[in-house]
């Protein structure tokens, strides 16, 4: 299947944080861009930014726990598009009651839903596609709690950041032989509206010393970049100031 140059992305979450970052750098690649997630008006503020800016983008709400939505989604996109040659998994949260002191099963219900299923759910609805264009790149969004466990994020996100580190190795076990590639981006603290969601929220000072979102749009746009004869595995990515490191008062909560 030829694409003429064209090379066409989703980027689930992508009405803020990282997902925004990512579809920002990827278009200012060139790459036509499809922002998914749940807030209708923060995706089409994203997709006005990005076409302001020359680039190509346009919006198709989403919610990625529902499996049925998804597949959809990816069957529109085909439509439109022909292909998708890039999948990022941004979407994701996490509960401010979340040790296990205080954690409900309806959170944890929600974490793996988003988390865990969400990723995969976009995962399967991209997969025939991209094995009948033998060429395909997937980074799912994993975190620094996939790879260390600590007790901030709490069980319910370190749980499912593990599965989706699984999840993504066993994905290129299986489906490097058909061309596709997987990268599981595992980021430290990144000062994102996903912050709000701690018991405690980190301060502004805090928040500066952090990795921003454009980093990780960076990173994004370079694994993306590689020709597919690449796979980049993992990234495991952190602010220099590193507070799993560097001891404060608010990590210990
Ligand atoms: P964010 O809150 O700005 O982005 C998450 C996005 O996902 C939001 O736009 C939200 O609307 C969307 N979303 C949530 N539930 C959804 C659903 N059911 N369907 C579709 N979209 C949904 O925060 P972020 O930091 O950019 O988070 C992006 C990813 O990075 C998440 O998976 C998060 O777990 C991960 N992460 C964040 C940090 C950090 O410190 N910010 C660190 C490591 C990993």
């Amino acid at each position: 299947m030829s694409n003429n140059g064209k090379r066409v992305a989703w980027v689930t979450g992508g009405g803020s944080g990282i997902g925004e970052a990512g579809a920002e750098a990827l278009a200012s690649d060139g790459w036509t861009v499809v922002v998914s997630g749940r807030r209708k008006d923060a995706l089409q503020t994203v997709v006005g930014k990005i076409s302001k800016a020359g680039g190509k983008a346009e919006a198709i709400p989403l919610d990625v726990s529902r499996a049925a939505d998804v597949n959809q989604a990816a069957e529109q996109i085909l439509a439109g598009h022909g292909r998708i040659d890039l999948l990022v998994n941004s979407a994701g949260i996490n509960v401010p009651k979340r040790s296990w002191a205080d954690m409900e099963l309806e959170g944890w219900d929600k974490l793996v839903d988003i988390n865990l299923n969400g990723v995969l759910y976009c995962m399967r609805a991209v997969l025939p596609a991209m094995r009948r264009q033998k060429d395909g790149c997937i980074i799912n969004v994993a975190s620094w709690a996939g790879r260390h466990v600590s007790k901030m994020p709490g069980p319910a996100y370190t749980t499912t950041k593990h599965a989706v580190l699984a999840l993504t190795h066993s994905f290129n076990m299986d489906e490097c032989v058909n061309g596709l590639r997987a990268c599981c981006l595992s980021p430290g603290e990144v000062a994102t509206p996903i912050l709000k969601l701690r018991p405690v929220v980190p301060s502004e000072e805090e928040q500066a010393r952090m990795l921003q979102s454009e980093d990780l749009g960076r990173t994004i746009a370079f694994v993306a970049s590689m020709p597919p004869r690449v796979c980049v595995n993992e990234i495991l990515i952190s602010p220099t100031w590193n507070r799993g490191f560097v001891q404060t008062p608010n990590n210990r909560d």
